[in-house]
């Protein structure tokens, strides 16, 4: 498994355009910049591309100014469609998605449905920002990459604000700390919005207040793994343990699921269990991956 690290840079002008399907361009990425690390955070590979833009041709100065790039330099570009295969195949079938904040994978999307290219392959991220704010001052703030670069410790030698560049710097300041914490610990639920995750394909999500324990709850019928779609209980099933709060299940019946169990305490005496269940796929596959190969399996009695 391989983390590929992401970042765009992009440019606009008024008024936006609007497509025949209704789909307002928001920003037109011109830039993408990459940079995968292997599971021993080494940079293995960069990829870099220009785009040259089919709708906002003229770049506004202060992007200008920002980011180094010229209409001159895009002139030489290639197409989105050309940029995003060629992205998607380097990119490989397993890996952990980062980027730096939550804007660039929105901004992907809009210009992938604006240009009309398949979004399907995306996969889906954790934001490196959240998970650093977590495990640094925790205090709900987007910190710069600037910012989290000095507390790393990393020189600023090459510009920011290019894609390749601030790539390369995000993917050696998730090597500065513990991002494998962060991404085993972030929840779905839990936390501000800067520790919190969305994993796409959650079938069915349950609450209980009954147990004080994780294990407790995995022994009960509430916490049997169970099909979405039939009701009945999981084949084949495997549980880990992820840590004292987060247990997993994965087995099969009319699909692929995986059960995430998390405990915490809500007040002095009420804890809160939820259960979900998701469908796995490739867009979710390689997180559950990631959290069983660095959990313990664990036999729970039902
Ligand atoms: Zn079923």
């Amino acid at each position: 498994m391989n983390y590929v690290v992401l970042d765009m840079e992009w440019n606009d002008t008024a008024p936006k355009e609007v497509n025949d399907s209704g789909i307002k361009l928001v920003h037109e990425i011109i830039q993408v910049g990459a940079a995968k690390m292997d599971e021993k955070h080494r940079i293995i590979d960069t990829f870099s591309a220009y785009i040259k833009p089919r709708v906002y041709k003229h770049i506004r100065d202060d992007v200008t100014m920002l980011t180094g790039i010229t209409e001159e330099m895009l002139s030489s570009g290639n197409d989105i469609k050309k940029v995003m295969e060629a992205f998607r195949l380097w990119c490989g079938d397993d890996f952990i998605f980062l980027t730096w904040g939550p804007d660039d994978i929105p901004v992907l999307q809009n210009n992938l449905e604006f240009f009309g290219i398949s979004c399907d392959w995306i996969p889906f991220y954790f934001n490196a920002q959240a998970l650093f704010n977590v495990q640094t001052e925790n205090k709900g703030r987007a910190y710069s990459l600037e910012y989290a670069m000095e507390h790393c410790n990393i020189d600023n030698n090459s510009r920011l604000h290019d894609a390749l560049n601030d790539a390369v710097y995000t993917a050696r300041v998730c090597a500065g700390f513990d991002i494998e914490d962060g991404i085993v610990s972030s929840d779905e639920y839990e936390g501000t919005e800067f520790g919190r995750i969305e994993i796409p394909n959650n079938e069915k999500r349950e609450i209980s207040f009954a147990f004080s324990s994780i294990e407790e709850a995995a022994e009960s019928r509430f916490g049997s793994p169970r099909c979405p779609e039939c009701g009945r209980v999981l084949r084949d099933v495997i549980w880990y343990r992820v840590n004292e709060k987060k247990l997993i299940a994965d087995g099969y019946c009319c699909g692929d699921y995986a059960v995430v169990l998390t405990n915490r305490r809500v007040s002095e005496k009420t804890f809160e269990t939820v259960k979900s269940t998701y469908a796995i796929d490739r867009i979710n596959e390689a997180y559950f991956d990631f959290l069983e190969e660095r959990a313990e399996e664990t036999e729970i009695w039902q």
